[in-house]
């Protein structure tokens, strides 16, 4: 369990960067007497009004208010968390940030993050190699999706069977209860364990950083549900997660806008037709979360459902959602 950074050291961490630099590997500057100009990464603009000091170590733009440090710029931009954003730029400097003994910052989730990537690299190997694959990768083309696409959403199989990520994964108690935490096995109450996903066509979830945080399954033969998602856990939340953005933004950093659309497949689909930047809530209706991240990339939203009454519904309820942001 990391403790706390101790804010000595983050004094000296911005003492030492260059904001000119840190902002300038991200967004093209131009040097306007004693400052630096651009157009406002945070807002959509032509003429710029988002300017960086030198001296004062500061960014600001006229335009949108967005103001901060080094530090913060990486916050907004790379959207990482403060511990996240200092590790970085440590990082860069080739500094090691030190930690205080005894200040408990939160539970520790890189075991879990661990398992999931595993997991998720299970799957995919399973796509290219089982022998029952072929159905899924069947489906995979019958929607058109190339081996590309596949590799870029790292789609993934979920071989017929109880335990094969079990035996895979589970080796000693230790994996088994991270197993468990991340949703991937379900126990019942007489002890027995298996597989949550089975038969199935793997759609690994990641967050904005692009860490695997749960998995989509779309059932490959009859039975239901035909869609099955991760259960909530530490660090999977349906009303926060949305499936696509972290793909979404490899192709482009600030896309003018986003289409929200109803499932994984479409996401997929969509990207295979050179349309990248749709996401999709994962089996949720859209929360007011989910839109604040969303504005946090994009300007613009654009809702994307199905014309069937359940789709107009959802529309609507998005709308309403949207008005008070
Ligand atoms: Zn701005």
């Amino acid at each position: 369990m990391p403790g706390a950074i101790p804010q000595h050291f983050i004094d000296e961490l911005l003492s030492r960067a260059d904001i000119v630099e840190i902002i300038g590997r991200r967004v093209p500057l131009k040097k306007a007497g004693r400052e630096f100009q651009a157009c406002c990464p945070f807002h959509n603009e032509k003429t710029p009004s988002f300017t960086v000091s030198p001296t004062k170590q500061f960014y600001h733009c006229f335009g949108c208010g967005a103001h901060g440090s080094a530090l913060s710029f990486m916050m907004e931009y790379d959207r990482l968390s403060f511990p996240e954003a200092v590790e970085e730029l440590a990082t860069s400097m080739g500094l090691e940030v030190p930690r205080e003994a005894g200040f408990a910052q939160g539970p520790d989730h890189r075991p879990l993050f661990d398992i999931l990537e595993r997991a998720a690299a299970y799957f995919a190997q399973q796509l290219r190699q089982h022998p029952q694959a072929a159905q899924a990768v069947e489906y995979l083309r019958g929607r058109g999706v190339s081996g590309e696409v596949a590799a870029d959403f790292r789609l993934g199989y979920a071989p017929p069977g109880w335990d094969n990520l079990l035996q895979t994964l589970g080796g000693d108690d230790g994996r088994i209860r991270l197993l468990r935490e991340a949703g991937l096995i379900t126990e019942q109450e007489d002890g027995k364990r298996y597989d949550r996903l089975r038969d199935r066509i793997i759609f690994p979830i990641r967050d904005t950083r692009g860490r695997v945080v749960g998995f989509g399954g779309r059932l490959l033969g009859d039975g239901k549900p035909k869609y099955l998602n991760s259960p909530e856990t530490p660090v999977f939340h349906k009303g926060r997660e949305l499936y696509g953005l972290f793909e979404a933004r490899q192709a482009d950093a600030n896309p003018a806008r986003l289409l929200v659309v109803e499932g994984y497949m479409d996401v997929v689909a969509l990207a295979q037709f050179g349309i990248s930047n749709a996401v999709a809530t994962l089996g949720t209706a859209t929360t007011s979360d989910h839109l604040e991240k969303l504005y946090r990339a994009t300007p613009e939203l654009v809702f994307c459902f199905d014309g069937d009454r359940a789709g107009r519904d959802a529309a609507w309820k998005a709308l309403q959602t949207a008005l008070p942001l």
